[in-house]
């Protein structure tokens, strides 16, 4: 076999969590190999936050684990060896320097996430690593329990460790597969059954039709069940309506939960509160001061100052009113349920989302618990690890999945590089 066949360590897909591993191994001295089946590297980071990339935010390592929820502990860990101060001082050494314009979510100053891939893949080249485009690894090979080899659509390469970093099934147009669920349920990995998270919803209702392009602000969404059945899961944040149902920041944030409850049901439903505001009594007591001071204005009129007209409109309609409905003329059963419907939420049936063409990020992937906390060691094969967006581990919308490949691909770098023998 020659020479140039035999690498240290390699990486299986050059997204930020395969290019932040062959860094992390790379600048610790190991000849590293990352194999990315695309033409180019980074296609996903590319158009990530609109083309600008949202790398990461300014919550803070503890804050910012808590939003991956149960997974928060799993999620720390590899903060606590390359946090978010960490990965904006990394971005800074090589010339990339983030800004928060808000406050809260960076981005490169350039607004380019061109400047990004092309930054970790100088970075990659500086510290020797070995970047082959258009390879596709198609099997790990193992001995006596460790990893001793890839074979791509090359060739062999004999290695002592393999970071695998495939991403996920997500937006197959910039690089989605299921390449690494099949890498790593071929050394016996198991896969929570993926589903798209951070995409829009589609209702069962026509109406939210009617009123695609309107966004609300301070939306509250209520699911009253989750998968298992025990509690309410809720989001805040802001709703956009669409052609066919519901989008924007609180609901990508709440459609994981919801893809898999679709998994073992055919309809979700979820309850949209449009405006916090007010309680059922001071809704209750302004209707009756409409009724009694401005009866002759209709009760879409009325709301106005409250809710954009045609999402008025469409509320009202819901109550079984006509939209022209006069507030002298609202009957009582009408106004209540109004009331309810602006204070607990209207309801809207979801049948499903809409799908991986759409779906910002993975939910699902490799059991985090065959994974070794903060190494990102399999804890089934030797030599192999896992980082990024292919294992069980998302986040909310907001720079966290970008933060996670990088912050766990650094992880499996350091600990991979750590296994070589020289080293
Ligand atoms: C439109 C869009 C916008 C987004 N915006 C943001 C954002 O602003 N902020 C944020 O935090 N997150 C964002 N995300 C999510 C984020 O981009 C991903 O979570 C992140 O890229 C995952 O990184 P990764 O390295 O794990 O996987 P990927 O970036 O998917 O990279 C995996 C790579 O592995 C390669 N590969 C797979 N199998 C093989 C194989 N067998 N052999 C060789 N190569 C293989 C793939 O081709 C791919 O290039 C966005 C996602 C999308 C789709």
């Amino acid at each position: 076999m020659p020479p140039s066949d035999v690498f240290d360590i390699v990486i299986v897909g050059a997204g930020p969590a395969g290019l932040m591993a062959a860094i992390a191994a790379g600048r610790r001295g190991s000849r590293v190999l990352v194999c990315e089946r695309q033409k180019r590297s980074g296609k996903k980071l590319l158009a990530s936050g609109g083309g600008r990339c949202n790398v990461t935010n300014a919550l803070g390592d503890r804050t910012f684990a808590s939003r991956f929820g149960e997974k928060s502990s799993y999620v720390f860990a590899a903060l606590r060896k390359f946090g978010i101060e960490a990965i904006c001082n990394f971005f800074e050494s090589i010339r990339v320097p983030l800004k928060a314009n808000d406050g809260i979510h960076f981005f490169p100053e350039s607004n380019k996430a061109a400047s990004v891939v092309e930054a970790l893949v100088q970075a990659c080249r500086d510290c020797g690593v070995v970047l082959r485009t258009g390879c596709d690894v198609t099997s790990i090979q193992i001995k006596d329990g460790r990893v001793c080899g890839i074979i791509h659509s090359g060739g062999i390469i004999s290695t002592y460790a393999c970071v695998l970093a495939c991403g996920g099934k997500s937006y197959p147009k910039l690089s989605g597969c299921e390449r690494g669920y099949e890498l790593a349920s071929q050394v016996g990995h198991n896969i929570v059954e993926p589903v798209p998270g951070l995409v829009g919803l589609i209702t069962k209702e026509t109406w939210p039709g009617s009123c695609a392009g309107i966004s609300v602000k301070n939306a509250h969404i209520r699911i009253k069940e989750n998968c298992s059945g025990k509690r309410s899961l809720t989001q805040k944040g802001g709703l956009l309506f669409t052609h066919h149902g519901i989008s924007g920041p609180a609901v990508l944030n709440i459609s994981s939960a919801v893809s898999r409850m679709l998994l073992n049901r055919p309809e979700v439903r979820l309850y949209c509160v449009m405006q916090e505001d007010l309680d059922a009594g001071a809704w209750n007591k302004r209707f009756l001061e409409w009724q009694k001071e401005s009866g002759r204005k209709t009760v879409s009129n009325c709301l106005k100052p409250f809710l954009p007209a045609r999402l008025a409109d469409a509320l009202i309609n819901e109550t079984g009113c006509d939209k022209e409905v006069l507030a002298c003329n609202l009957s009582r059963a009408n106004r209540l349920r109004l009331v309810q419907i602006l204070t607990e939420g209207v309801e809207l049936t979801i049948t499903k989302s809409e799908g991986w063409d759409h779906a910002m990020v993975t939910s699902g992937g490799v059991l985090i618990r065959e994974i070794e906390k903060g190494t990102q060691a399999s804890l089934l094969i030797k030599g192999l690890y896992i980082a990024g967006e292919m294992i069980d581990c998302s986040g909310p919308c907001g720079g966290f999945n970008i933060t996670w490949a990088l912050s766990s691909g650094f992880c499996a770098g350091s600990a991979a590089a750590c296994e070589i023998p020289a080293c």
